[in-house]
């Protein structure tokens, strides 16, 4: 592989290319940092990195993802969602996907939509939440053939932020979020700001979306684009042929 290292302390924008998704996981293993889980019983401690992946958009972008992931050694944890427009978990070759970042060492959460079941904000009961959520992890499970326990929440209200259910494992709890540090390649705003301008956190959880990863660099507005227009076409086609 070309891609070396980056300098980190250098580091005032990122490219969001594979290959450089690919040398920043060569920095910070340079940097001594080691991948881990999301297990309650284990929090991370200094020099761990969580490398967690939102797929809001492509399942095939994810398993270019974690493919090169397993080239470096890295293991890190894949959150679908079950009510994405853009792709069905149902789908064979979806569900073989799927089982196939499994294989390669990674693990699979849940990316759950709070927006699916309640209106935009407003804060839900717990056993309300965890009935919900409950019931996305049991047919996650049976689709990839292991229940999943980690849920990452979609464009995540304040009302899950910094804490903890019983039922599952929030991705925004406070040993995996408020404790350490957090980053996200939100909306490529990587692309005109360094990731780490105050230098790399002791521990951190790495919010990485694998849609916005591409071969070469795509602007986020062309990736929706075609996704929207492709997504349109699929229900216009349907409806269409109704009659
Ligand atoms: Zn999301």
């Amino acid at each position: 592989m070309t891609e070396s290292p980056l300098d980190l302390a250098e580091l005032s924008s990122v490219e969001y290319r594979l290959d450089s998704y690919t040398a920043l996981l060569r920095s910070f293993r340079s940097a001594g940092y080691t991948f881990s889980r999301f297990d309650p019983a284990d929090p991370p401690e200094t020099g761990e990195i969580l490398l967690r992946h939102d797929v809001d958009l492509s399942i095939g972008r994810a398993l270019a993802m974690a493919e090169r992931e397993r080239e470096l050694g890295v293991r890190s944890t894949y959150c679908f969602l079950l009510s994405a427009p853009v792709y069905d978990l149902t789908r064979p070759q979806n569900a073989r996907a799927i089982r196939r970042i499994t294989k390669l060492g990674h693990d699979i959460a849940l990316h759950f939509d709070t927006r699916t079941y309640w209106v935009a904000d407003d804060e839900p009961s717990a056993e309300s939440v965890a009935a919900k959520v409950t019931d996305e992890l049991d047919v996650l499970g049976r689709l990839v053939g292991e229940e999943p326990s980690a849920v990452s929440f979609h464009i995540p209200p304040s009302w899950v932020l910094d804490r903890s259910f019983e039922e599952f494992t929030n991705t925004y709890a406070p040993p995996f979020f408020s404790r350490i540090g957090y980053r996200s390649d939100s909306s490529q705003k990587w692309t005109d700001a360094d990731p780490f301008p105050d230098g790399l956190p002791d521990a951190f959880q790495l919010l990485v979306h694998p849609g916005l990863w591409n071969a070469t660099h795509r602007p986020m507005a062309e990736i929706v684009d075609a996704l929207r227009q492709q997504t349109h076409g699929q229900v216009d086609g349907y409806f269409d042929r109704l009659g």
